[in-house]
């Protein structure tokens, strides 16, 4: 499966890529796409989970 990072096509790919950053568990430290995923990134990071204010 491709990464998010690999996604050319944005528009194309937006149901997957919005899907995966829905409630992103990881960033990827050079493209900085959000996603749930580790898998999705090419280089992840753990990011701690976001506090939405309102939510
Ligand atoms: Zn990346």
């Amino acid at each position: 499966m491709k990464t998010l990072c690999k996604v050319s096509n944005v528009e194309k790919s937006l149901k997957r890529i919005v899907k995966a950053a829905a409630k992103p568990r990881y960033i990827c430290g050079k493209c900085g796409r959000l996603s749930k995923e580790k898998v999705l990134l090419c280089k992840p990071l753990k990011c701690k989970p976001l506090k939405i204010p309102g939510k």
